[in-house]
């Protein structure tokens, strides 16, 4: 068992910049790194929008530089995953326990305060065929997979930035991109509708919905329907390689349901400008702070999700343990 002051769940930008702080703070956190290091920052391609980097960065570049600040602060990282939590003994009016964290099911953890920084994981349409070709031509991360598209045909789906950017990011290595897009415009902000619009290479299927996948043992085509349920509704059939979801996130935040207050879409319930997490059962403008929990980043931004806004709530989570820490 490992005594700590500060725990922190997550290596995106939240998490280590609540680690920088809190390890400034002689917090001495121990960071758990979760299933993808440097959090989902690290699937987009360029960092274009974050203060500092006048020229852009490229997110593993700007991860990597976030964890070696605050590993020369003091930050000790543990490769590996939370598998359980219980933070069920602090709220109760007995004597104040340490809150439970276990990494791999095996390893546990208590400690002073948790900073959740477990951010949100990519969304899926839900349709059968994208199970049936995950890993073989489905793919939820243009930087990652584009590679093994060079030359082919590709489709992503989604009218956001990230679409967009995942669309001029593969429009770069692929023969041809399609844009399924289900609305009649884009969402995304205007430069990035402008750079997907003028990219010839690209080509924007407005009001598009995909039905199903198809092909032999690997994406070789997508069924859509246009304009569904309306007089002109029709079917298409496109070609393609590689089909690449770009629809949103959902936060990854199943872990805490038993003990902390989340939204209907599963954001973490934060106090007023604060990253207090609260205790369950939780009511409308009556909730009950969690001590020591807090909560930093996308797993409980439902609005904002940059990465900017991520680093300056993980700051003021770690300002929060500190505080909370002192107080004891
Ligand atoms: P968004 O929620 O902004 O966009 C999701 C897109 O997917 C929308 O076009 C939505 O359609 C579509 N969609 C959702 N569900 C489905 C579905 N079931 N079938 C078909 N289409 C669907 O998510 P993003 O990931 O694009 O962006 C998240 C946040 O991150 C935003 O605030 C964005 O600005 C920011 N961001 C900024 C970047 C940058 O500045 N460089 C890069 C990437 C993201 P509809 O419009 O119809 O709802």
């Amino acid at each position: 068992m490992n005594k700590v002051k500060c725990l922190i769940i997550g290596s995106g930008p939240a998490g280590y910049t609540a680690a920088i702080y809190a390890s400034r703070a002689n917090l001495q956190p121990v960071l758990i790194e979760g299933p993808q290091l440097g959090g989902q920052l690290t699937t987009t391609t360029e960092v274009e929008n974050f203060p500092g980097y006048p020229d852009g960065i490229e997110p593993f570049q700007m991860m990597d530089d976030m964890k070696r600040q605050a590993e020369r602060f003091g930050t000790q990282f543990v490769s590996g995953v939370v598998t359980k939590v219980n933070f069920q003994t602090s709220n109760t009016g007995e004597a104040r326990k340490p809150h439970q964290v276990w990494v791999e099911d095996t390893d546990l953890y208590e400690a002073d305060t948790v900073i959740i920084a477990t951010g949100a994981s990519a969304k899926y349409l839900g349709i059968e065929s994208e199970r049936t070709y995950k890993g073989r031509g489905v793919s939820a991360c243009a930087t990652c997979d584009g590679f093994f598209y060079r030359k082919k045909t590709v489709a992503v789906v989604g009218g956001g930035d990230t679409a967009c950017e995942e669309a001029n990011y593969l429009a770069g290595l692929c023969e041809k991109v399609y844009m399924i897009v289900r609305k009649p415009y884009l969402r995304a902000s205007e430069i990035m509708q402008q750079r997907v619009l003028n990219n010839p290479k690209i080509e924007v299927l407005f009001e598009h919905n995909t039905v199903q996948l198809t092909g032999e043992g690997k994406v070789q085509g997508a069924d859509l329907v246009y304009r569904k349920g309306e007089p002109d509704e029709e079917m298409k059939h496109i070609a393609i390689d590689g089909f690449f979801l770009a629809i949103g996130h959902h936060p990854n935040t199943e872990l805490f349901k038993d003990f902390i207050a989340r939204d209907a879409e599963g954001y973490i319930i934060t106090e007023g400008h604060s990253t207090q997490c609260f205790s369950l059962p939780f009511k409308e403008g009556q909730g009950v702070g969690l001590p020591g929990v807090f909560a930093a980043g996308d797993c409980a931004d439902p609005h904002y999700r940059q990465a900017i806004v991520a680093a300056g709530s993980g700051a003021k989570a770690a300002i929060e343990a500190d505080k909370y820490i002192k107080s004891l």
